[in-house]
């Protein structure tokens, strides 16, 4: 479904990304893993169309990727839950989602509507400022957002952080649902072992390049520093270095 080959990404003329080979096959979940700078969010904005490539393609469902606007990605069915939410603070919780649906034309309310259905405590405040929901919540709107424009494959950076390990738990359940009903999945977290939870296989990305793509119970049993476990679900096997979100 995906193949990203050759990608080199760099800010201001500081290499981020140095030739990431990567594939997502159909209704495949990859966890992504890596210390931190290494080019994970990089590999994320680039997929989704927030950065440009200088190198290197994104080939996604047979199309190229890399030269579309982020929008036309969308449509494309390639959709991101960015770092950081990147919610709209000023808009309510009904109009973030509107905005997330408006690829979708006169499918737009019924999206919505669906996506409230999933998220039925979004429902309750569909006219609240997203900016004055507690944090979790709005990491909840972030990935509501991003599916009521329907993703054939999700790119989620991560969506445990600043969220309490209950809720981060089950953000997981919903992403394995989706995983479930068919959705690709490249999944960015800092609380390894949820992501190895869910994920089918695993890549590890230093220094910009991937080191390692290996079944998920093996990374989950290595012994490396930039390793944190949650502890709410996934794999006990994996170390726990960081600890909890709070
Ligand atoms: P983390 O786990 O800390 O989020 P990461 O693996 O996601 O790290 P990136 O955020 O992709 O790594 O960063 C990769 C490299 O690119 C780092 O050296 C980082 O400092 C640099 N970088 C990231 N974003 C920018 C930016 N907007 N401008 C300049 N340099 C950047």
């Amino acid at each position: 479904m995906l193949a990203v080959s050759g990608l080199e990404v760099g800010y201001a003329g500081r290499s981020a990304l140095n030739g990431v080979d990567l594939e997502v096959g159909d209704a495949e979940t990859v966890a992504v893993l890596g210390p931190n700078g290494a080019g994970k969010t990089t590999l994320a904005r680039a997929i989704t169309g927030v950065v440009r490539p200088r190198a290197g393609s994104i080939i996604f469902d047979g199309a190229r990727l890399d030269q579309l606007s982020p929008k036309a990605i969308v449509r494309a069915g390639v959709v991101g839950v960015p770092q950081g939410r990147r919610i709209f603070a000023g808009l309510t919780v009904l109009d973030n989602l509107r905005v997330g649906a408006s690829t979708r034309g006169r499918r737009a309310a019924a999206d919505v509507d669906w996506a409230l259905g999933l998220f039925p405590g979004l429902r309750d405040q569909a006219y609240r400022p997203a900016g004055a929901l507690p944090a979790g919540e709005q990491q909840v709107l972030a990935l509501a957002r991003a599916l009521v424009s329907r993703p054939k494959l999700l790119v989620v950076d991560e969506i445990s952080a600043g969220v309490s390990p209950a809720l981060a738990v089950q953000l997981f359940d919903v992403l394995r649902g989706l995983s479930l009903a068919g959705t690709g999945l490249l999944i960015i977290d800092q609380f390894v072992n949820l992501a190895l939870g869910l994920a089918d296989r695993a890549i590890v990305i230093e220094n910009g390049r991937v080191s390692l793509s290996s079944e998920p119970a093996r990374l989950a049993s290595a012994d490396v520093s930039w390793q944190s476990t949650h502890p709410g679900g996934g794999d006990a096997s994996a170390k726990r270095t960081k600890g909890a979100p709070e």
